[in-house]
C-alpha cells in the first residue's frame, strides 16, 4: 500500500518471495478478506488510543472507496463473522498493487538481513546491499514462515533500541487436554456455538480437529486467551431443560449432530438415555452443555496462526507518521507492531491504515 503511494521513483520495495503479496493471495479462502464495516479500537489487542488515530488517518470507508477506484469491489459477506468485507478473488487485490506499483523498482526474491545506520541506512540482503536515507519495516512477524514471514523487524527494532512485547500466535487454532480428547473423534464436524474467554464472547462457527479445536471463534478466542479456563455454550440461545420431553432418547432431543451430543454425554459420563427418566441431578449435568469449561493445552502454533500476537511497542512510534521515536527515518508498519485485530478483515485494515498515515508525513 505504501508503496503504491509514493510517487519519488527513488524508492525500492524488497521482498523476499518471488511475488507480492503473498499473504493477501492465501486469505479469506483466496477472496481477501480486506476489511470490515464496523472497525473500532476495540477489535484489538494493543494500545486503544494509538489503534484509534491510525484507523482515524485512513478508515475503513477510505479503504472502501480507494479499492473500488481502482476497480476492486469487495462486498459484504457476514457468513463467517459480522460485517466482513470479502473480495471476488485476492487476485484481484494483488493485481491492483502490482499495477500500482509498476513506478517502484522491486527486488524480489531478495532477503534482508540486517540494517546498520551510519548518516544512511545499509540494508544487507541476501544478494547485495542497499543503501536508503529512509527506511520502512514492513515485513510483517512470525506467523507462516512457508509465506515469508521472518523475525526481520523484530532484529531491526531491537538493533536500533525498540522495545519488542512478548510474540505469540493468535488467530489459531487450540490444542487440547486429556479430558478434552473427544473433541478429536469429531474431527471435520462444525457446530454453532458461543466460546466465552477473558470477559469476551463469540458467536459462530466451532470446528472440531484432529489436534483439538478451530474455527471463527476459536481464532478469536485465541487473540485473547491468557492459558487459563474458557468454555463453550454448545446450544447458544436454547434451554437444554425444555428441550429434554418425552421418551425420546437424549441424542435425539437436542438440535445438535447425534454424534456430537453422544460424545458429549461421554465426556460428561451421562447414558444416553429417554429423557423422562432423566433424574433432578443428571439433567444438572447435562446444563454444562451451556457452559463447558476446559482450558486448552495450547495453540496450533506460528506455523497455523494468521497472525502474531504482540510486537514492537507502539510507545516508541510516532502515530502519524509511524516514524521511530528512537531514530530518525525509521519507520515500522502492520503487523509487526504491537497491534493485533480479530478475525473479520482487521488486521488488512490496520496494517493499509498504518500504511497510509506513513504515506501522507513520509
Ligand atoms: C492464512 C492467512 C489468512 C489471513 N487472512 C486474513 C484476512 O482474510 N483478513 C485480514 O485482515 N487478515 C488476514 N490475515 C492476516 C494478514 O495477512 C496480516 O495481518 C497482514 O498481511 C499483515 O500485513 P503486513 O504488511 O504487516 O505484513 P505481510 O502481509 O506479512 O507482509 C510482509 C512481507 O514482508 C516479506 N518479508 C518478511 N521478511 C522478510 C525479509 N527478511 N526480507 C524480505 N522480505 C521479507 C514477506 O514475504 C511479506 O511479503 C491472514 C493471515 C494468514 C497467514
Amino acid at each position: 500500500m505504501l508503496a503504491s503511494q509514493l510517487k519519488n521513483k527513488d524508492v525500492c520495495l524488497i521482498e523476499t518471495n518471488s511475488k507480492i503479496g503473498q499473504k493477501i493471495k492465501v486469505s479469506g479462502g483466496a477472496k481477501c478478506n480486506i476489511t470490515n464495516n464496523l472497525v473500532t479500537c476495540d477489535n484489538y489487542l494493543g494500545n486503544k488510543e494509538f489503534v484509534k488515530k491510525v484507523l482515524k488517518n485512513f478508515t475503513n470507508e477510505q479503504l472502501l472507496a480507494f479499492l473500488n477506484k481502482n476497480g476492486v469491489y469487495p462486498k459484504i459477506n457476514p457468513k463467517l463473522v459480522k460485517g466482513t468485507y470479502f473480495c471476488n478473488s485476492s487476485s484481484d487485490v494483488i493485481e491492483m498493487f502490482t499495477k500500482l506499483t509498476t513506478h517502484i523498482k522491486k527486488y524480489l526474491n531478495t532477503k534482508v538481513i540486517d540494517v546498520d545506520y551510519d548518516e544512511v541506512f545499509t540494508i544487507k540482503t541476501d544478494t547485495k546491499s542497499i543503501k536508503a536515507k529512509k527506511l520502512v519495516v514492513a515485513s510483517g512477524a512470525l506467523s507462516y514462515a512457508s509465506l515469508g514471514a521472518s523475525s526481520i523487524a523484530f532484529d531491526i527494532a531491537s538493533k536500533f533500541g525498540h522495545t519488542v512485547t512478548i510474540l505469540n500466535p493468535a488467530l489459531v487454532g487450540f490444542t487440547v487436554q486429556k479430558d478434552q480428547f473427544w473433541f478429536k473423534k469429531l474431527s471435520g464436524l462444525s457446530i454453532m456455538a458461543k466460546a466465552k474467554v477473558e470477559g469476551k464472547s463469540f458467536y459462530g462457527s466451532l470446528l472440531f480437529a484432529h489436534k483439538g479445536c478451530s474455527g471463527p471463534i476459536i481464532l478469536n478466542s485465541s487473540l485473547y486467551w491468557k492459558k487459563g479456563k474458557m468454555s463453550f455454550d454448545f446450544l447458544p440461545g436454547k434451554k437444554v431443560k425444555k428441550l429434554l420431553s418425552g421418551n425420546a432418547l437424549i441424542s435425539s432431543r437436542l438440535p445438535l449432530p447425534k454424534r456430537f451430543v453422544q460424545e458429549f454425554l461421554t465426556s460428561i459420563e451421562l447414558e444416553d438415555k429417554p429423557c423422562n427418566k432423566l433424574n433432578k441431578d443428571e439433567i444438572e449435568k447435562l446444563e454444562t452443555i451451556h457452559n463447558y469449561e476446559f482450558a486448552p493445552a495450547g495453540n496450533f502454533g506460528f506455523t497455523k496462526a494468521e497472525v502474531t500476537k504482540g510486537g514492537i511497542s507502539t510507545d516508541e512510534i510516532d502515530v502519524d507518521s509511524m516514524q521511530s521515536l528512537k531514530v530518525k527515518n525509521l519507520y515500522f508498519l502492520g503487523e509487526c507492531l504491537d497491534v493485533t485485530g480479530e478475525l473479520g478483515g482487521y488486521n488488512f485494515q490496520f496494517a493499509f491504515s498504518s500504511a497510509m498515515s506513513c504515506a501522507k508525513k513520509i
